[in-house]
């Protein structure tokens, strides 16, 4: 982490009744030539020209949600898997919450960068009180036996980790169909990335704030040109097609946007520009 992100303020927003704080897990590393419909070069100077200095470094973000009564993580990080991240309990202990203290962990989805730190160092529940709250079909694609025997090298790792997590999680799991998870909080299913990968919505007191998981990976190359994909999309043309929608209904309505992968400082509005779209950070 760098020492100017120990000495800011996390970054948070006000969403009505419910305070949402974006905490850096780090990052992951990647490779520009995981993305598709864009040269390495061309997405290697966008990334330059957005003043990222390490082009293909993935950020982790994951989000506390406190409020009506509740304490609320969205997604947990890699935990240091793969040497991704591990930073997460750093951010939370700065933000004055202790892991038994998370009620409920909201998934976007099962990929290792968004469930590795679920688990403790010692492979137990890293947060033990938590009701762990995913979309039925995320849950049953990682489960399938069929899935597993047709998956990769790579990918096979990635169900043997879901399926220990949930595992692990069992008692405490809670799959949902329906988009209400909580009041005041709902799924938006956001079809592509993985079989069940969806957002969150918060709505509060008149305000509105989308955690949109991995719509994105690379916010300045992929917002800028929607149509690029990367290699973690189980349904590139689909992901592709639901990239486009959201940020036409974002940049229409608005609507504030935050992000696993959309950089350290966690909250967004997107802005109409030519025939894309750019990213305008809330500071
Ligand atoms: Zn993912
Ligand atoms: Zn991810």
């Amino acid at each position: 982490m760098s020492p100017d992100l120990h000495q800011r303020r996390l970054p948070s927003q006000q969403v009505g009744e419910f305070t949402v704080t974006a905490l850096s897990d780090g990052y992951l590393g990647a490779r520009l030539d995981f993305l598709a419909n864009i040269s390495p070069e061309d997405a290697a100077q966008l990334q330059l020209a957005a003043g990222i200095s390490d082009p293909a470094a993935i950020h982790i973000n994951c989000y506390l949600v406190q409020g009506r009564g509740r304490t609320i993580l969205v997604d947990a990080g890699a935990g240091g898997l793969n040497q991704w991240g591990g930073e997460l309990l750093n951010h939370l202990a700065r933000a004055g919450v202790q892991p038994a203290d998370i009620d409920t962990v909201l998934l976007t989805h099962a990929h290792p960068d968004h469930i590795g730190g679920l688990i403790d160092a010692a492979g137990g529940m890293a947060f033990a009180n938590a009701e762990l709250v995913v979309h039925e079909r995320e849950l049953a694609f990682w489960e399938d036996d069929g899935n597993l025997g047709q998956a990769s090298e790579r990918a096979r790792g990635n169900f043997l980790l879901a399926r220990s997590v949930f595992e692990r999680y069992r008692k405490n799991l809670r799959p949902f169909t329906t988009n209400d998870v909580l009041p005041g909080i709902s799924a938006q299913a956001l079809p592509g990335h993985t079989a069940g990968h969806c957002g969150y919505r918060f709505e509060s007191g008149g305000g509105g704030l989308l955690i949109w998981g991995d719509i994105v990976h690379f916010p300045h190359i992929q917002i800028a040109h929607p149509q690029v994909t990367i290699a973690f999309d189980h349904d590139p043309l689909v992901s592709a097609a639901t990239r486009a929608r959201l940020l036409d209904i974002a940049s229409s309505d608005h609507l504030m946007v935050a992000g696993m992968h959309l950089g350290a400082l966690g909250f967004a509005r997107i802005e109409r520009f030519a025939s894309g779209y750019f990213v305008v950070y809330e500071t």
